[in-house]
């Protein structure tokens, strides 16, 4: 058992090199925790960070309460900060946000209304605020995947979702699996998702990490190989055992 066994919800916040977005989430997550409508922690995942994240984050799980962190041995991807979110949540339910905050945290709320049905819940950003070249690319991302794996999904890349952690320890994962994960969720019995509106902002601090090459080339190979994992998954269920 880990601390995050005492919530209902572990709020998981991937961190490569955001120092200058630190200070306002710490703000942003300790007022917001005691408004959540369940009672929820935050785990930051210091994904190898070079500048002071680290240490920033350290000092606020010190010196506030209920933020938790865990810290990797050198950079390792989105994928696999989430993916470790997950492993280490102990919680009924996992959020995941960004730590740029270019979605409202407040909107977690939103979505809990329907995670007791959905074992997927996520955001589509509603009044995007991308550059329009970005948002090309995301619309023509999204609409070939969704074309390929037909999970019927408006906006996967949205940075705001809730999953049940029993189906969310089920997923497949691989390197770019955070593209996928109504897709993925999908192939649990199940495994449906629930979408609704939320608010976007603009990136106010730090740098994007990906590029229009790792944005676009790898999920392409990716959808080839959810296709064959699709026709590959295994479902059970246990009827009965003497355990
Ligand atoms: N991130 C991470 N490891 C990486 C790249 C990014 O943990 O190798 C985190 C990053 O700090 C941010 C989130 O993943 O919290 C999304 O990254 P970013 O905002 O750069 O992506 P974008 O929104 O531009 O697609
Ligand atoms: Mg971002």
């Amino acid at each position: 058992m880990n601390k995050t066994a005492n919530y209902k919800l572990t709020i998981i916040i991937p961190i490569y090199n955001e120092e200058d977005n630190m200070e306002r989430l710490r703000k942003t997550m300790t007022s917001f925790l005691p408004t959540c409508n369940v009672a929820a922690c935050v785990l930051f995942v210091n994904d190898g960070s070079k500048d002071k994240s680290l240490e920033l984050i350290q000092d606020a799980c010190q010196n506030e309460s209920d933020l938790y962190y865990i810290n990797f041995d050198r950079n390792r991807g989105l994928s696999a900060a989430i993916k470790a979110g997950i492993d280490v949540a102990q919680s009924e339910l996992v959020g995941y946000m960004d730590a740029d905050m270019q979605t409202d945290v407040r909107d977690f709320n939103l979505l809990l209304e329907h995670s007791s049905e959905y074992p997927l819940v996520m955001g589509i950003r509603a009044q995007r605020k991308d550059s329009s070249f970005k948002r090309f690319q995301s619309k023509f991302a999204n609409s070939f995947r969704r074309m390929m794996t037909n999970d019927g999904a408006t906006d996967t890349g949205c940075p705001l979702k809730i999953i049940n952690t029993s189906y969310a320890k089920r997923i497949p994962f691989f390197t770019g699996m955070h593209r996928f994960l109504p897709a993925l969720i999908k192939l649990q019995e199940g495994g449906k998702f629930y979408e609704t509106p939320v608010r976007h902002y603009p990136r106010e601090a730090g740098v994007s990490k990906y590029t229009l090459w790792n944005r676009l080339i790898s999920p392409f190979k990716d959808c080839f190989a959810y296709r064959w994992m699709a026709t590959r998954y295994i479902n059970y269920n246990i009827e009965e055992n003497n355990l």
